[in-house]
Order: structure tokens, then sequence, then C-alpha cells
């Protein structure tokens, strides 16, 4: 029998009713013959609060212990969702990570899946039952502790468990009906894709979009999971289907299966964004390494990076951003370095977002920049940073101008339903 993976966010199981409609989602798919494990995120909110209560515990945390508490939630869920399937008469069973088991690595609170076992999976489903997973954990390969895989991380539950048993597909069942050439709660224009690149989802996740958490679109890619983005408030007993019997949502697939490429195929936003300037800083070689040589051995993810002609040929400013959990530790690493590196001051400022324009057309054509460039000037809106890859186009601008320049981008590129 083939094999399906279904996942369902925190909105999806908010409640026991929203709960029994995840079950009927999965009794159709039973019914219509398939293996189905369930991977189960905790009901909205519930993370936020556990991780709230770790911080109160103690700001300092030991992210061992902050695992076993933020795993919880979906322990809760996956519990009822078994309970209920079973009310319904489909067998169901829980699997928790550290069951299954789903090994990790040992980076607590932001652990990296090595390996899964899928022979227990097998098991259950040779008895006709379905696996109804705790996604966001699993467990550490060499210590036997619990681990979760960073927020969003059922995403990626969702896609390793596909990929370990080899399922037909991987269906992420949320709160819209699929991936939008931007977020549908800042652009109520934006239009549904049917069929979006893993490159371009890459991209579209790691800045910003958060539909699906940036390592699973990763392991989708590498393992060639089919991954589909859909509604979770369809109606679960009969979705509404197209011409091809497919329900609305969106394919995460390979390039080449995309007909249809625009140049531009969608706008993401982060605004959990800072931005640092040093200033004065020697303008001699080495002077970049030893910035940013000692923020990577801080584990201190740094992205944009503009450094400014120097003006005397002795001293330049460099500026940079990292995202806002990174900030205090930034600013803690240079305050530290200033004799070594010589400097005149350190500037920081929170108050900044960033906005991308994606698309795989980027490729062929030419002036998507300018485009983008002329669109936020006459908008007014003010540039402090740009880098560009091969596939998109980032910008950092003021955090209170986002929603605003992502409207702007999303007429320019004629991105509108
Ligand atoms: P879940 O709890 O199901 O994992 P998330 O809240 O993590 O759901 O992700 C779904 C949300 O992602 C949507 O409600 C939407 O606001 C947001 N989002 C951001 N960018 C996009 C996009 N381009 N397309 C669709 N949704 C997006
Ligand atoms: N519950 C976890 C979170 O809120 C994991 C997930 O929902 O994907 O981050
Ligand atoms: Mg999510």
């Amino acid at each position: 029998m083939p094999r399906l993976v279904m996942k369902f966010g925190g909105t999806s199981v908010a409640n026991i009713e929203r709960i029994r409609n995840v079950a009927r989602h999965v009794k159709r798919e039973v019914d219509a013959g398939y293996h189905v494990a369930v991977v189960v995120s905790a009901m909205s909110g519930k993370t936020n609060e556990l991780v709230s209560w770790c911080r109160d515990a103690a700001p300092l945390y030991d992210t061992r212990e902050y695992d076993v508490v933020v795993a919880s939630g979906e322990q809760v869920t996956s519990g009822l969702l078994a309970v209920v399937l079973r009310n319904m008469g489909v067998p169901a069973r829980s699997w928790q990570g550290w069951q299954i088991p789903i090994l990790t690595d040992g980076a607590h609170s932001a652990a990296r899946i090595q390996e899964i076992d899928g022979s227990n999976l097998a098991d259950g489903f040779a008895k006709g039952e379905v696996a109804v997973i705790s996604g966001f954990q699993g467990v550490h390969r060499e210590t036997g502790r619990i681990t979760t895989l960073g927020r969003g991380g059922s995403d990626t539950s969702a896609v390793a468990v596909a990929a370990a048993i080899g399922a037909e597909r991987c269906d992420i069942y949320t709160d819209v009906d699929g991936v939008y050439t931007t977020d549908p709660r800042v652009v109520p224009q934006a239009r549904r894709l049917p069929k979006v690149a893993f490159e371009e989802m890459l991209e579209m996740a790691s800045l910003g979009a958060k539909v699906l958490q940036v390592r699973s679109v990763e392991l989708a890619m590498v393992h060639r999971v089919r991954t589909f983005v859909r509604s979770s408030f369809e109606a679960p007993d009969a979705p509404q289907t197209d011409a091809n019997g497919n329900p609305p949502g969106t394919l995460i697939c390979d390039e080449e299966e995309i007909v249809e490429q625009q140049t531009v195929t969608g706008i993401a936003f982060s605004r959990d964004e800072t931005q640092i300037t040093i200033r004065r800083v020697a303008d001699k070689p080495g002077v970049a390494a030893s910035v940013f040589g000692p923020l990577t051995d801080g584990s201190i993810n740094v992205d944009m990076i503009v450094q400014n002609i120097s003006e005397d040929g002795r001293h330049t400013d460099i500026t940079f951003t990292v995202p806002s959990a990174d900030y205090e530790r930034a600013m803690d690493v240079l305050g530290r370095l200033k004799e070594k590196i010589g400097y005149a001051r350190v500037e920081g400022e929170t108050n900044v977002a960033k906005v991308s324009v994606i698309g795989i057309g980027m490729r062929s054509h030419a002036g998507v920049a300018a485009q983008c460039f002329r669109s936020l000037a006459e908008n007014g809106i003010n540039i402090r940073a740009i880098t560009t890859s091969e596939i998109k186009i980032s910008v950092l601008i003021d955090a209170e101008r986002v929603d605003e320049a992502v409207r702007a981008l999303h007429v320019v590129y004629g991105l509108a339903g």
C-alpha cells in the first residue's frame, strides 16, 4: 500500500473540535487506501507559552531542559489525535520522537535530524495502524536526551519521516491553502502559486516566509520529497478538487516541472533583523576577518554586509545585519574586541526589517533590481543595505515601512491575482 505523511500545524489542532476535523482528513486518506503517518504540532500558542515559562524560570536556562519543556506541547496533541481517531474506529497510536526513534545531533533547541529508523512505523502500518507522530522533537543519539528542531520544526519532522518511510507525498496542512506570492495577511491580493521550485521555496523560507521551516525545504530538495502545502479548513470528507482531481494547494517540486516560469515568484520579509555599524575601522587587509571571525566563533549569524569606501584612505565603516536574537551577543563580542580591532564606535539599530524579491526567472532577466529600487524610491522608502544572489534581491529598510514596501513591490512585479 502507498504511504502518505500528513502534517497539521498549531492552528489546525488548536482545540478538540479542530482535532476531530483533522481526524476526518486522516480517515479520508485511510479509506482511500493509504498507510498514513500524521505529524502534529502543539496547539497554537502552546509552544510560545512553554518558551515563556522557561524564560521566567531562568533567563539563562539550560537548553537541554528547555527541550524537555517545549517538546511537551506536541506530546499532548499526538495523544489526543490518537484518542479521537480510535474513537472514530480508525486504529491509531501515538509516537514520540524518542520512541521511533528520530535521532538528532546535540544542538539542543535547534537540533538537526540525522537518522530515522522507519521500521517501527512500518510494523504499525502492517497492523493497519495510523502512526500519530509528535512533530518538532527528537532524541540526541549520543546522550539519549530529548531535543527539539527549532521553531516551526514540525514541518521538518514531517518531510524527514516522509523520506524515511518512502512516502508518495508529504501534505503540509496549515491555515492557508498554499504558498502565496507573499504573506496573504499583509497583502490580501496575494495569489496562490500552483507550484514552487525547491530552490525558490528555500529562499522564500529562509528570507522570512514562515509557511515552511527552511530545513524542511532542504530535506525535501535533497530527498526529492513531493511536498504539498494545503488548508486543513477544507471540507475534510470531500475536499474541493480541480479538473485534474487535485485539491487547492501548492506543490513544492523540481524546477523542471514548472511550465510557466515568472521572472519574480514572490516577496518575503523578515522583521527579525538588526543592523550594526562599526565606525572608523582601519582600512587594511585582515580587518574584515578580525570582525567577522569572532562573530562566527560566537555562533552569530551575520547576513548582509556593506563596507564603505574609505574617505581618507585609512579608515572605513562596516555595516552588517544579524538576527534580533543574536543582537545583544554581537554587541557584546564587538565591545570586548574594541582594542584589538581598533575602531571609533559601534552603532546598533534594532528597528529594521528585510524585504526580499525572489524568482528563478531572475537568472535570465536583467533589470529586476533596478525596478525594486525605483519602486522603493517612488514611495520614499530609504534602503539601508542591499544583498543579491542569482535568484533574489534583499533590501534592508526601516521596520515601520515593511508592509508598504511589500505591497508596492507586489504591484510592481505584477504578482496580484
Ligand atoms: P502552522 O502552524 O500550520 O505551521 P505557520 O503559522 O507556521 O502555520 O505558517 C502559516 C502562515 O505563514 C500563514 O498563516 C501566513 O500568514 C504565513 N505566510 C508567510 N508568507 C507566506 C506565503 N508566501 N504564503 C503563504 N503563507 C505565508
Ligand atoms: N510547536 C512548534 C513551534 O511552535 C513546532 C511547530 O509548530 O512546527 O515552533
Ligand atoms: Mg509552522
